[in-house]
Parts: structure tokens; C-alpha cells; sequence
């Protein structure tokens, strides 16, 4: 590097650095929020998350800083930076650039509004109560219309600048192919497999122990290859979740009694975001190339744990004696095969969260097809419980019992994030082919698998998605880690092997 480029660089790894560093304290705050807070510390919480937002967009659009990037840019085409430090170029151009483009009371208005959003759909979701959440909703999507208008190439569509919040190299005409591919040939296998003999499926609805279900969640994690409270934690939430990263990775579950073995599976599928995190390049660390690719590609990482490995035979045939150890009175009448069976039956349920895999993205389509509508005003708020029950129905053949169980039963748009649902089945579809790649590297994975031992899923993925971080955008990364573009044959393919074992037949 000529003497004056490295100067610049390292000044931009200076200001990026501080940057990051904001951006991961207002994490630990949120951390803290959930899992430590008491309950009279909320005020004092948002006080101190509002004022590290505000320094936050305050280094992110400083002059200086955007100088610099711009004469890094010009460094990197003539070629003066190597690839990593270009990708951190390009990266931090683009988060600097939607920053400066977004007026900040624009941004502040959001945020306040997802606050206030958010508390009233919990309260409106309880009373089973739409039109309490309406003007909220519509007052969101008026905001998130305003937002989207700043960023779009194509004032025709609104709802790509949004999803590219979350997905920043899909376009909403891309992740719609996506969707309508897979419901074409998803549906005729669900109806298939919903009607055949379904597996007795008592054994999920007895009550555990809590104690019992967090030794078991800690020993998945040490399985998983984490350090323990050398690198990572785990804790207790309402929602399960996953913050922090490289070497302070944060993990939470959560024990309710009425869930039976499910918090299990929420440990490894938060796990999963969590080896993710902890693999990210650590010689990157604080730069954006030392960051998660897209929301996508996360949640392929999250899945591929939870159904691929934690859901297969060969894991639960592994881990069963020590579910049955810690349960011996609930387990007493059970084998590996029958919670295999319980774990992975298909039904169709109202709610997202309680969908099994295979049913899942139908709920995802529902709202992938509703979203644009309402952004583009095509769909009024209004009209927006009779829009859902239309759509639901067409898909899963009857209408939910009430709003609560319908179009008021997420938090997301409350909170602002339209765009968000298709990474759902974005990783959904990746996870599978990622898992077709890793067992092509590893042909006795399965057994692997069965005898406990996790480090080839673990090592294959660090290899080919983790260390990355984002030196390459999604797309080129799922094609150099799997060969193929994305697309929907591979979780078709898992969908016919798990559910033709699962329910022995062919389907
Ligand atoms: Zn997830």
C-alpha cells in the first residue's frame, strides 16, 4: 500500500472502530435489558440506548469520515487495498450512505414509534383487538413508506429498500420468485403429508423441568464446540434470542412449562446464530467485514442446528439416553424413535412460532404476499384481518379462530420491519443447501452425528460461511459455499426424506 493510502486506512479503521464499539455496547444494554434489568430500570434503559443512537449517527455521517471513504474507494479501484480492506470500504460506504441519506428526525421517529408500536400490539394482541393496533400500524407504515422513498432506485417499489435492510442483495422481485417456486411445489406435499396418520405427539405437551432443560441446553452448546463462560453465555429470556459476538457471544432460552422439549431446540437454534457470531474473522474485529452477511444467511446458520442436525435420527438416537437420564419418569415410555416423530410431525396451526419446518414458509408467504400491499397502499390497514384470512385460508384451508391468532400475532411490523419475514425462508432454503454441501464434504456426517461428535457440521460451516463474515456479498457466498445459486430443490428434497421416514411412506 502506497504510505499515504495506509494512513487514511488505518484513520478510517480509527473513526470504525469507535463506531462498532457504540454499536455493541447499545447490544449489551438491550442484552441487559432482557435478561438483568429490574423491572423499574426501562426509563433509564432507553435514556442510555437513545443517547449512544445519537452519537452513533453522529460519527456515522461526520464529514471527516465520509472524506476518507470516499478517497478509499478511489484507492481501492486502482487497486492500492487487498480484499478485505476494500470490502470494508465498500461496507462502511454503504451503512454511511443510507445514514447520511435518512433525515436523523425521520430515523427518531421511527425508533419512537417502534417503542410505542410495540407496547400497544401486546396489549392489542391480548385483547384480540385490531382496531386499537390500526392507527399504529398505519402510522408505522406512513413512516416506513417515507423511509423507503429516500433509498429506492425505483419509486414503483418500496418494498426492496426495505427488505434490504435485512437482505441487502435480494431485490423484493427476487425473494417473490423465491417464494412462489417453493409454494408451488410445497403445497401439494403438504396436503399429502397432513393427511396421513399423524404420530402420537403427547410427550411435547407434558410438563419439564426447567433445571433439567437448561443442563441439557448447556451441554448442546458445549457439544456445539463453545467454551463455555470463556466465550459465550447462556441465559433466561421471554423471547429467546442471540447478541454479541466473536468472543462474548450472548445466548438466551426460555423455560415454559407448556412448551415441553421445545426450549431445547430454541437453545440450538440460537446456538446457532451464536457459532456464527464467534467465527466471524477475529482479525477483523470492530470493521464491517467482521459482520454477518444478511439476515439470511444467519438464519440458514440458526436452522441447519435446530431441524438438519437437532431434529434428525441420528442426533436424537445420540442424545436421547441423556434426555431420558435427565427425565426418567416423563421419557420412561419413549426411544429415540418415537421423539423423533413427536419432534418433526406436521400440522397445520395458526401461529408462525408453533409451525413445524414443513409447514413454516407457508405462514411466511402469507405475509411476503401481504406486505408490499400495505406498503404500496394498495392494501388499507383496515382491510388488512380480512386480507389475512383470505390469503390464509387459501393456503392452509380454513380461517384462524381470531385476530390474535392471525394478523395481529406478530410483533414485527409493530416494531417497523416490514422486509423481514422472507429471510425466514431465505435460510430455510439455504440451510438445506448447505447441508447437501456439507455432507457431500463429510459422507458419514450422519454417523459423525449419531456418536455426539459435531465438529465436522461445525468446522465444514466456519470454513465456508463463518470466517468470511461479509467479504462477499450473500449471493456469491451461498454460490462458492454450495455451488448453486439459492433456490428451493434442496428443502424440497429434505422435506421428501424426513417426512417419508418420519411418517414411513413415499410420498
Ligand atoms: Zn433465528
Amino acid at each position: 500500500m502506497e504510505p499515504d493510502v495506509t494512513r487514511t486506512y488505518q484513520k478510517f479503521e480509527t473513526l470504525w472502530k469507535v463506531i462498532s464499539a457504540l454499536g455493541r455496547a447499545a447490544g449489551k444494554i438491550q442484552w441487559d435489558q432482557q435478561v438483568m434489568m429490574p423491572k423499574q430500570g426501562g426509563d433509564m434503559c432507553a435514556e442510555e440506548l437513545a443517547a449512544l443512537e445519537e452519537i452513533h449517527h453522529e460519527r456515522m455521517v461526520d464529514n471527516e469520515l465520509w472524506r476518507i471513504l470516499c478517497d478509499l474507494r478511489h484507492a481501492a479501484s486502482e487497486g492500492f487495498l487487498d480484499s478485505m480492506q476494500s470490502a470494508n470500504v465498500r461496507l462502511a460506504l454503504r451503512d454511511a450512505d443510507r445514514a447520511r441519506v435518512i433525515p436523523v428526525s425521520l430515523a427518531s421517529d421511527i425508533a419512537r414509534q417502534a417503542c410505542i408500536g410495540e407496547q400497544v400490539w401486546e396489549e392489542a394482541k391480548g385483547r384480540n383487538d385490531f382496531a386499537m393496533f390500526a392507527p399504529h400500524l398505519a402510522k408505522m407504515i406512513k413512516l416506513k413508506r417515507a423511509y423507503a422513498r429516500y433509498l429506492a432506485a425505483d419509486l414503483k417499489d418500496l418494498y426492496t429498500p426495505l427488505l434490504q435492510d435485512y437482505e441487502p442483495d435480494f431485490t423484493a422481485a427476487e425473494v417473490t420468485k423465491l417464494l412462489s417456486d417453493l409454494r408451488e411445489q410445497l403445497t401439494p406435499l403438504v396436503e399429502r403429508v397432513i393427511s396421513m396418520p399423524q404420530p402420537d405427539c403427547s410427550v411435547l405437551k407434558k410438563v419439564y423441568n426447567a433445571d433439567g432443560l437448561h443442563r441439557l441446553s448447556q451441554r448442546v452448546i458445549s457439544l456445539m464446540g463453545f467454551a463455555g463462560g470463556e466465550d459465550s453465555r447462556l441465559d433466561v429470556s421471554a423471547h429467546p434470542f442471540c447478541t454479541g459476538t466473536l468472543k462474548d457471544v450472548r445466548m438466551t432460552t426460555r423455560f415454559v412449562p407448556e412448551d415441553g422439549l421445545e426450549a431445547f431446540y430454541s437453545t440450538l437454534h440460537e446456538a446457532g446464530h451464536g457459532l456464527y457470531e464467534r467465527n466471524l474473522p477475529y482479525d477483523q474485529a470492530g470493521m464491517p467485514v467482521a459482520s454477518a452477511v444478511s439476515l439470511g444467511v444467519h438464519e440458514s446458520q440458526s436452522r441447519f442446528w435446530e431441524v438438519l442436525v437437532g431434529k434428525s435420527r441420528s442426533f436424537l438416537r445420540y442424545i436421547f439416553p441423556e434426555l431420558q437420564n435427565t427425565f426418567p419418569d416423563m421419557l420412561a415410555n419413549e426411544n429415540s424413535d418415537s421423539l423423533y416423530r413427536a419432534f418433526n410431525a406436521a400440522q397445520l396451526t395458526p401461529i408462525r412460532v408453533n409451525a413445524d419446518p414443513l409447514t413454516y414458509n407457508l405462514h411466511i408467504i402469507v405475509r411476503v404476499d401481504l406486505e408490499p400491499l400495505l406498503i404500496s397502499g394498495d392494501l388499507e390497514v383496515l382491510a388488512l384481518p380480512e386480507a389475512w384470512n383470505r390469503r390464509f385460508k387459501e393456503l392452509f384451508g380454513f380461517t384462524p379462530s381470531d385476530d390474535a391468532h392471525g394478523s395481529l400475532q406478530d410483533t414485527h411490523w409493530s416494531g417497523g420491519s416490514f422486509g423481514y419475514f422472507g429471510t425466514y425462508t431465505l435460510g430455510n432454503e439455504l440451510s438445506c443447501q448447505l447441508y447437501e454441501a456439507c455432507h457431500a464434504a463429510y459422507p458419514d456426517l450422519e454417523n459423525h452425528i449419531a456418536a455426539g461428535d459435531l465438529m465436522p457440521a461445525r468446522h465444514w460451516l466456519r470454513e465456508h460461511i463463518h470466517r468470511h463474515g461479509s467479504l462477499y456479498d450473500a449471493k456469491t457466498l451461498i454460490k462458492k459455499a454450495t455451488g448453486k445459486p439459492l433456490g428451493c430443490e434442496a428443502l424440497m428434497r429434505f422435506f421428501k426424506k424426513r417426512y417419508e421416514d418420519v411418517y414411513q411412506t413415499s410420498l
